[in-house]
C-alpha cells in the first residue's frame, strides 16, 4: 500500500492570503505519479493490470483551506451565542478545501489517474480535535476496485468542541494504521512531500545553521519546536512530526521529502534514495 500525502505547501501557494493553486506543481507532480505508477506495474488505469499495491493520495488546504479555518477560529472553544457565526465558518472552510480537491481531481483525472475524492467532513468525527469515529469500508472497496481514493484535511464535526479541523496529516496517519486489505500487500510505503528537505534541527526558513536531519527517531532530535512560517493551523511541520513518531512507534517508518524539486515524487514512488528524513 502506498500512502501519499501531498502537502498544502506544494499544492498551493500557502503564503497567499487568497487560495491560490500552485498548478506547475499540480501538473509535474500528477505526471510523476503517473509515470511511477507504470513503472511500478500499478497501471490498471491504462490496461487493466491488476496489482497487489494500492494507493491512497491525501492533500492539506494550504492558502485554501488554512485562512479561512483562521478566521471563523474553528477548532477553538466559544459560547453557545457564537455558534451561528461558526457554522458559517464551518461552512465556508469546507467549501473553499472542496475547491481545492476538485481541482485537484480534475488533474490528477486528466492525466488518467482514476481518482475518486473522498470528503472527511461527510463521514469522520473527532474527539478533541482526534479522530474518533473513520469507517474505512468504502476507501478499501475503491481501492479494491483499481481506484485512487483522494481524501483531504477538512473541517469535522467535534465531540467536545463541536467542530474542528482535521489536518490532512492526522488522516494519514490514521490510514496508515488501520488500513488493511486482505486483497493488497499491507507492507506501508507513507510518503509526504513539503516544501523542505525533511526536517531540519530548526525551521530551515528561518534559521541558515538549521542542520538536516536524515533520521529521525524522537521530537528531541528538534532544537526549536516552531511549527511553521506559513499560515497553517494544524501544527506545520511539528504537527506532522508528532503524528508520524507515533506511527513509527507503531512500526510504521515514513519518509518526508521536497516535492518542490523535479523527480522526487517519481523517485519516492519508485523507492529511490532522495535527499529526504525517514521518520523511524
Ligand atoms: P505542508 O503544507 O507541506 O504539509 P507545513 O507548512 O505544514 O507543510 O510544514 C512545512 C514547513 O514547516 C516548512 O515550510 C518549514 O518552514 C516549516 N518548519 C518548521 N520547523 C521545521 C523544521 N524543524 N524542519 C523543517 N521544516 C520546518
Amino acid at each position: 500500500m502506498i500512502i501519499l500525502k501531498l502537502g498544502g505547501s506544494i499544492l498551493t501557494n500557502k503564503n497567499s492570503k487568497k487560495a491560490e493553486v500552485n498548478y506547475t506543481n499540480l501538473n509535474r507532480i500528477a505526471n510523476e505519479i503517473k509515470n511511477a505508477l507504470i513503472n511500478k506495474g500499478m497501471d490498471n488505469f491504462i490496461n487493466n493490470n491488476s496489482s497487489d499495491q494500492g494507493l491512497v493520495i491525501i492533500h492539506g488546504a494550504g492558502s485554501y483551506g488554512h485562512p479561512p479555518a483562521k478566521k471563523y477560529e474553528i477548532g477553538n472553544n466559544f459560547n453557545n451565542d457564537e455558534y451561528p457565526k461558526k457554522r458559517i465558518g464551518f461552512s465556508k472552510t469546507q467549501i473553499c478545501v472542496k475547491k481545492l480537491n476538485t481541482i485537484i481531481c480534475d488533474v490528477l483525472v486528466n492525466h488518467g489517474l482514476p481518482c475518486v475524492s473522498i470528503q472527511a467532513s461527510s463521514f469522520i468525527t473527532t474527539k478533541n480535535k482526534r479522530i474518533n469515529n473513520f469507517n474505512l469500508d468504502l476507501i478499501e472497496r475503491y481501492i479494491d476496485e483499481g481506484f485512487i481514493p483522494v481524501i483531504y484535511g477538512d473541517v469535522v464535526l467535534d465531540d467536545e468542541l463541536k467542530v474542528a479541523v482535521l489536518s490532512g496529516d492526522q488522516i494519514l496517519q490514521y490510514i496508515a494504521i488501520n488500513l488493511n486489505l486482505s486483497s493488497k500487500s499491507n507492507k506501508k510505503e507513507v510518503i509526504l512531500g513539503t516544501d523542505v528537505n525533511g526536517v531540519y534541527t530548526k525551521n530551515p526558513k528561518k534559521y541558515d545553521d538549521a542542520k538536516h536531519i536524515p533520521v529521525l527517531t524522537s521530537l528531541d532530535d528538534i532544537d526549536e519546536l516552531d511549527s511553521t512560517t506559513n499560515i497553517d493551523v494544524t501544527g506545520g511541520m511539528i504537527g506532522k512530526i508528532k503524528e508520524l513518531l507515533e506511527l513509527a512507534e507503531l512500526g510504521i517508518e515514513s519518509k518526508i521529502i521536497n516535492a518542490n524539486e523535479d523527480g522526487n515524487i517519481l523517485d519516492a514512488l519508485n523507492n529511490k534514495d532522495i535527499k529526504g528524513t525517514r521518520i523511524k
